[in-house]
């Protein structure tokens, strides 16, 4: 691999934990009114591997929040690059392909707070992997002791779950994911457990919202709305990929549905067989949708097909010179005559 690693990275903050309110515009973000704040950085890992993260964070001010974000950057292996850098690739450009699913995740529960066991990876695990309509599945692959790549010079060949205590000041990222261009996508949960005081909230965030979500970015889905600012749909509000927390969401919405749905559609119904059987004599049926001469080669018992065509008869046989076989093709829906020595029967694709 010549090409150097690329890395994408989304990270979902704090937000709706936070008073209503805290969607807004930006110029609302005051110290009254907490806010998201969302944008892009290109870093580089020491080995010179460059990666995108994406940040989502929640804070009483746009200052804050960047104040967070740089503190996050601070725990974490990389050095930001100036920004147009990243202007020749898209950070969720990929999806899995066949031969990749079902997706394997591993679980590394290594500084997890007590209320999050493998069962918070599991259960995410399970609700992407049984949209209706949709191919797509991951796999529990179990405890490892692999972390997250981003903390790596590079990708491990393994998709990790892991923690690591990122730092929180007024604004906190609670989980990011990163997605590496060899098809390898980790996900950081910040065991931080002053995320919520920090903040000076004293409910109890819900893990598993945050790792389903963090999941969907993991099979391939972007945000359902485009970060920051919107504007958004009620059901991409209600989405578990919509770009802030907005409390317990342990359940995906339509709208998560149908990304997964476009991304990995089900595969299409094996082609019907259809079984064609001539009995001794003549036989009136709809030809199958091949030539002649593999209708003939399939049923050995075929000696001769007339169809009509509006204005004569052609016909086919085996016996017949190729000059006089003056039916090339059977007409898709009207039915033919076909002469049978004796029994005989085969299957073919339905029309
Ligand atoms: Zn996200």
């Amino acid at each position: 691999m010549t090409r150097p690693a690329r890395l994408a990275l989304a990270a979902l903050a704090l937000a709706a934990l936070l008073p209503a309110g805290g969607r807004g515009q930006p110029g609302s973000a005051g110290a009254e009114t907490p806010a998201a704040v969302s944008w892009t950085l290109v870093v580089e890992r020491p080995g010179g591997a460059r990666a995108r993260l994406e940040f989502l964070v929640a804070a009483r001010t746009p200052t804050d929040a960047e104040r967070a974000v740089a503190a996050a950057l601070r725990a974490l292996p990389v050095a930001p690059v100036p920004p147009g850098a990243s202007a020749a690739w898209r950070p969720w450009g990929w999806a899995w392909s066949d031969d990749e699913l079902p997706v394997p995740v591993a679980y590394n529960p290594a500084g997890a707070p007590p209320v999050v066991g493998p069962q918070a990876v599991i259960a995410g695990l399970q609700a992407w992997s049984s949209v209706e309509g949709s191919r797509f599945a991951f796999r529990y692959a179990g405890i490892t002791d692999r972390t997250a790549s981003i903390l790596d010079a590079g990708p491990d060949g393994e998709n990790v779950i892991s923690w690591v205590h990122l730092p929180c000041h007024r604004g906190c990222v609670l989980g990011l994911t990163s997605k590496e261009e060899v098809h390898e996508v980790d996900i950081l949960l910040n065991s931080n457990p002053n995320a919520l005081t920090e903040l000076g909230l004293d409910t109890v965030l819900d893990w598993r919202t945050i790792i389903l979500h963090e999941l969907g970015h993991m099979a391939g889905l972007d945000h359902s709305c485009p970060a920051p600012w919107g504007p958004c749909t009620p059901d991409e509000v209600a989405a578990v990929m919509y770009f802030q927390y907005t409390g317990i969401n342990r359940v995906l919405a339509p709208d998560d549905r149908a990304g997964i749905r476009a991304l990995y559609p089900a595969q299409p119904p094996p082609v019907a067989a259809r079984r064609l059987a001539l009995e001794p004599g003549w036989n009136l049926l709809v030809a199958p949708p091949v030539p002649p001469a593999e209708l003939a080669a399939r049923l050995p018992c075929l000696a001769v097909a007339y169809a009509f065509d509006g204005a004569a008869w052609l016909r086919w046989a085996p016996e017949l010179p190729a000059p006089l076989r003056t039916l090339a093709r059977f007409p898709p829906e009207a039915p033919v005559w076909l002469l049978a020595s004796g029994p005989c029967a085969a299957e073919f694709p339905a029309p």
